[in-house]
């Protein structure tokens, strides 16, 4: 056995190697292809329009955890990979001609050590991040549902056999998702409701209002609240999607960078935007492909979805 010792953890290429040809990954790897497949053509029966990703961007989503910072300087401009493509696609609704769009985005988010063993974080993931012009929260909640019945149908038809073999019972059709606010939640189940909501549904549910970044629209009918949501999948597989409406008023996204602590000065270009000519009024979410895959197969640790180990905080060989 070879190892290697890089900082402070051991990576052992064993290990490795088996994580490359272990068969496992190889049926994951098939159902997540036939999860984009599926993915593109719905798509484009519902006439979203294909933008390419960008990895590197003067701006890019600030989140609302702490991650460590992915930059580099180039061309006398600092250049961050990406995290998301949030300001992008609403950037490209400036385009009378875009209704609607979708981008197959590699995201690259450097979490802390802390996510290594959540089972869900990879510290960089491949999200379906998609936006409509003039749309609400209850359309794009509408949209997702009928392209998770759509995903699922074509895993099912596609890989029988693949399916089968990970989940003891066939995967069923869900019907409209259950709605559910983060408060009544927490006041029903403590500060872990999603997880244990998550855990003991056996549907994928929705979940509204979460506090995060200034991006997401606030309630103007109940200040302090927002107006997104986020798609958990059941039996404890947690979240899977988060969407909101956007803030597209200048003033209104001045008072929410103030509130979350955002770094005016990096965003001026799109504050100049928002103040000269307005941002787009828009509405829509991303879902990781990684984790919808995950959840297909019941696979507990979402570092066995991918060939190549991506664990937060931890070295890897290739
Ligand atoms: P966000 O807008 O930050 O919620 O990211 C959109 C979606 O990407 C999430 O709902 C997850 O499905 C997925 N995602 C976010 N962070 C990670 C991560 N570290 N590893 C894998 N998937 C992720
Ligand atoms: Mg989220």
């Amino acid at each position: 056995m070879q190892a290697d010792l890089i900082g402070v953890v051991e990576v052992n290429l064993e290990q490795t190697l088996a994580q490359i040809q272990g068969a496992a990954t190889v049926d994951v790897l098939k159902v997540q292809q036939a999860i984009v497949r599926a993915t593109h053509q719905f798509m484009f029966e519902r006439g979203l329009v294909q933008v390419m990703p960008l990895m590197l961007s003067p701006i890019t989503d600030p989140l609302n955890h702490g991650v460590v910072d992915a930059a580099i300087s180039y061309a006398g401009s600092r250049w961050s990979l990406t995290k998301s493509m949030i300001f992008h696609k609403q950037l490209a609704l400036l385009n009378p001609e875009l209704e609607a769009l979708y981008i197959v985005s590699p995201n690259v988010r450097l979490e802390f050590a802390d996510r290594a063993f959540t089972g869900r974080h990879l510290f960089e993931f491949t999200q379906i991040d998609f936006e409509f012009r003039d749309k609400d929260g209850a359309f794009v909640r509408s949209f997702m549902e009928d392209l998770v019945k759509y995903v699922f149908a074509a895993v099912k038809r596609d890989l029988p056999d693949v399916l089968a073999k990970y989940r003891s019972e066939p995967l069923q059709e869900f019907g409209p998702f259950k709605i559910f606010r983060t408060e009544e939640l927490e006041a029903q189940y403590g500060p872990d409701y999603e997880h244990v909501k998550s855990k003991e549904s056996t549907e994928p549910f929705w979940l509204l209002n979460h506090r995060r970044e200034f991006y997401d629209k606030e309630d103007q009918e109940k200040p302090g609240t927002y107006l997104n949501y986020d798609l958990i999948w059941p039996d404890g597989y947690g979240e899977g999607l988060s969407g909101a409406e956007r803030e597209n008023e200048y003033h209104q996204i001045l008072k929410r960078m103030d509130e979350t602590g955002a770094d005016k000065e990096a965003f001026k270009h799109y504050l100049e935007v928002a103040k000269q000519q307005g941002l787009p009024s828009s509405a829509g979410a991303g879902f990781g492909v990684e984790r919808m895959a995950r959840y297909l197969c019941r696979v507990k640790d979402i570092n066995d979805v991918t060939l190549f180990s991506r664990r937060p905080g931890m070295p890897a060989l290739f």
